[in-house]
């Protein structure tokens, strides 16, 4: 099957008409093949947008709203159909997909769509200078937007919503080794009454159409989640354009768990927080920390659960943990493995790669649990991500926010206690974007979301995405 660009509402080919494979990670095998657009391409989006940006940047409130609502919808009634497709596309388990992925995706729409409708500016009155100075908060113009893999149309439609519910017009690239929901849902956008050149979606890889993207200068602003090294490559190009920036990288989350915590609760979620995705998700809480009086009934309780974890096919519905997204990444992991033994660290569980029957040639890997002698080793410190944690224990409050905090990252945190006043001390503390206490990956859209440090730069989510896709233009008017 060909993907095609989604330009100005219709579907095309690559101008120069050149052709990327695209893999289905859970039998190895090339199912379809995915543009692999140059300049030209990304040009032609631009011009749609641009076309496209004068009227809807000026259509009302609500009629914007209605038809991203319209967009949620539809994905909502096409579920199995984008549920399938995710799945297929990047390994990830069939039931994961339809749980998580498709519902996100349709939310970001309904979100954002109802959000607009509520999103307000301040106004400032200058008492004494007889003067009122209110904020407008106009969309940029065209925007791009560019989404990694391991959540594929989540993350995808996570910035697109955002970013039309504000006015903008969008050229959009999503990951080229998970295509496909990106594609199809070019097609709903159609139906929903998307007006052409709103959302265009150029296919292709990083390094080229990504590239062309955010050097191109009258794209304004670019919203990019991915990896570190990629962020600071694309800020080091976009900068010196003077583009905004929102920069959603990578990370090295820790869980902290005290020994007065909820321990059923705790155990049944660090398995979640470890392995859900294959541990493919940025918020995984891959540094797992544990009170040392509970260290051993921890490690032991730990080990038995993950090792009743099912690797399998993503379509077969006993599936936990379904295929990596492409075999680079599964030897990237599995490379991790052989680094951390040879640090001293000791694989408590997995480790190993798994075939599966009948689909021999597929990226999968057993969950993995490493006691790690040291919080300074390797396989502690660079994110792996993958379906591999370590383990080790700490004896005081202060040690382990201290090695919590000896991490170039600073996305997420999960603080397992029930001392209220060591939550407050801790999460003052935490250098990171978010602190989960007790709880991991519950989201409330409207929460500011993104990472300190080499996680990031800026904030998604809530009227913190309104903004990041508006300029404020301050207009002070002098009355007396
Ligand atoms: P990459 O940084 O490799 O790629 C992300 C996106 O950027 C892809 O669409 C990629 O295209 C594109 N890209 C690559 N090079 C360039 C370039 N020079 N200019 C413009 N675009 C480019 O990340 P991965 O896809 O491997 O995703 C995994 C990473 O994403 C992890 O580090 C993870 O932590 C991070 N992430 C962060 C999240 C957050 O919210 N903080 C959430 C989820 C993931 P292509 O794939 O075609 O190369």
């Amino acid at each position: 099957m060909k993907i095609q660009n989604y330009i100005n509402g219709g579907f095309v080919n690559p101008i120069q008409n050149n052709w990327i494979d695209n893999y289905n990670p859970s039998n190895g095998e090339i199912y379809g093949q995915i543009p692999n657009s140059s300049s030209k391409d990304v040009e032609l989006a631009y011009e749609s947008a641009k076309k496209a940006f004068p009227s809807w940047s000026k259509m009302t409130l609500e009629h914007r709203s209605r038809i991203l609502i319209k967009i949620s919808e539809l994905l909502e009634a096409n579920l199995e159909q984008f549920a399938a497709a995710e799945s297929k596309d990047n390994g990830k388990p069939l039931s994961l997909a339809k749980k998580i992925d498709i519902p996100r995706a349709a939310s970001n729409f309904r979100f954002f769509g109802n959000a607009i409708t509520q999103f307000a500016s301040e106004s400032h009155e200058s008492i004494g200078q007889g003067a009122i100075n209110y904020t407008l908060r106009q969309p940029i113009g065209v925007v791009g937007c560019i989404s990694p893999w391991n959540l594929p149309l989540y993350l995808f439609t996570w910035k697109i919503a955002p970013a039309i519910a504000a006015g903008n017009c969008v050229v959009a690239k999503p990951s080229e080794i998970t295509p496909m929901t990106a594609y199809l849902l070019g097609e709903i956008c159609t139906k929903a009454g998307l007006p052409k050149g709103v959302l265009n979606i150029v296919h292709g890889l990083g390094t080229t159409t990504g590239q062309v993207i955010v050097a191109h200068p009258d794209i304004k602003a670019i919203s990019f989640t991915g990896g570190t090294a990629t962020g600071a490559h694309i800020a080091r190009v976009a900068a010196p354009m003077f583009k905004k920036l929102s920069l959603e990288l990578g990370g090295k989350n820790p869980n902290i768990i005290f020994a007065d915590c909820d321990y059923d609760d705790m155990l049944e979620t660090s398995v979640r927080s470890s392995f859900t995705n294959q541990g493919q998700i940025c918020l995984c809480g891959s540094r797992i920390f544990v009170e040392a009086s509970i260290y051993n009934r921890f490690k032991k309780d730990f080990v038995e659960k993950v090792k009743q974890l099912k690797v399998g096919h993503p379509s077969d519905a006993s599936t936990n943990i379904g295929a990596l997204v492409s075999k680079p990444h599964l030897e990237k992991v599995a490379e991790y493995i052989e680094i951390a033994k040879e640090e001293n660290g000791k694989v408590l569980c997995g480790g190993e790669i798994v075939t599966v029957k009948g689909s021999e040639n597929g990226y999968y890997l057993q969950p993995t649990v490493i006691e790690v002698p040291t919080d300074e080793c390797r396989v502690n410190q660079e994110e792996i991500f993958g379906p591999v944690v370590t383990i080790m224990p700490f004896n005081t409050e202060e040690e382990v926010l201290e090695m919590a905090n000896k991490v170039k990252y600073g996305l997420s945190t999960t603080l397992w206690t029930n001392d209220l006043k060591r939550t407050m001390r801790m999460s003052t503390q935490l250098q990171s974007g978010i602190v989960w206490v007790n709880t991991w990956m519950m989201r409330d859209l409207r929460t500011p979301f993104g990472g300190v440090k080499a996680s990031g730069v800026g904030r998604e989510g809530g009227f913190e995405a309104l903004r990041f896709f508006t300029e404020a233009k301050n207009v002070c008017i002098k009355y007396e």
